[in-house]
């Protein structure tokens, strides 16, 4: 799967913990220059620390995505250090699910922020550079819950579903300077992500729930291993997964 990967510059948005983490040390295995960002410093540098101890590539930048000037920094960074950006992993994420009526206003502006503004940042601090370079790679992330919606869900399952349609619109905008749009869908995955989680009896209830069923976080660094390593006239465009008894 390393085919076309060694080599390339990827930007890791939420590349602190979970499937961003992940995600950084397989590319990194596999040759590529990898950029992490996240607000938790401590945690990327040690990432990095790790990498580096391992013979690879890697740098951090404290980013906090819902400042567009600090997205745009850690592109900016990137490419001060490595000379170009060839992929953009959007994977900063937060799931606080919470009942509409318990009026959790905050966690649902956090959530459009974080998701949805979060993500369109990243795309926008990439795509002067792959428009002048005529080629690059946006990796975005929905859901499972960009697919269905579900009850505690309605807020986070719309930015995921939002996130779906800004990427087939990006993909159908892009495509002509031949840049790639992929969209990776997973289903349970087990991270950090439940822990935000403050609703009463919700937060327990999905930790269960994601407990029992949940696949490693490894599984989005393959999928996105693949979606990278295709031949540059393939574009990946959606991959949905989940663990197999996963409703
Ligand atoms: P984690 O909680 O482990 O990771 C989330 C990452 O997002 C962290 O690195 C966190 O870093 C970062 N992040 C959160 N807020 C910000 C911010 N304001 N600025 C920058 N980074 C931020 O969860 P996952 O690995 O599971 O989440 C990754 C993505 O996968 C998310 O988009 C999530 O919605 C999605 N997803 C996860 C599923 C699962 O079952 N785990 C299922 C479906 C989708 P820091 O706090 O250091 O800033």
């Amino acid at each position: 799967m390393t085919e076309n990967i060694a080599g390339k510059v990827v930007v890791i948005t939420g590349a602190s913990s979970g499937m961003g983490e992940a995600t950084a040390r397989s590319l990194a295995e596999q040759g590529a220059k990898v950029v992490l960002g996240a607000r938790r410093a401590d945690r990327l540098e040690s990432i990095v620390a790790d990498i580096k101890a391992e013979g690879g590539e890697a740098i951090a930048k404290a980013t906090d995505v819902t400042k567009r000037e600090e997205v745009q920094a850690l592109v900016d960074t990137a490419k001060q250090t490595f000379g170009t950006v060839d992929v953009i992993f959007n994977n900063a994420g937060l799931m606080p699910l919470s009942m509409l009526a318990s009026q959790k206003v905050d966690e649902w502006e956090q959530m459009i922020d974080v998701n949805l503004k979060g993500t369109l940042y990243g795309i926008s601090a990439v795509l002067p550079i792959f428009q002048e370079q005529k080629s690059g790679q946006v990796i975005n992330v929905s859901s499972v819950y960009g697919h269905k919606t579900v009850p505690t869900g309605a807020v986070y399952c719309a930015t995921k579903y939002a996130v779906r349609s800004l990427s087939e619109g990006l993909r159908q905008e892009v495509k002509d300077y031949n840049v790639r749009v992929a969209v990776l869908s997973p289903g349970a995955v087990n991270t950090e992500l439940t822990s935000h989680i403050t609703e009463e009896g919700t937060g327990d209830q999905v930790r269960d729930f994601v407990k029992q069923i949940a696949i490693p976080a490894s599984t989005m660094a393959d999928m996105v291993s693949f979606a990278i390593s295709q031949p540059e006239n393939v574009d990946v465009n959606e991959i949905l997964f989940r663990p197999t008894v996963q409703p």
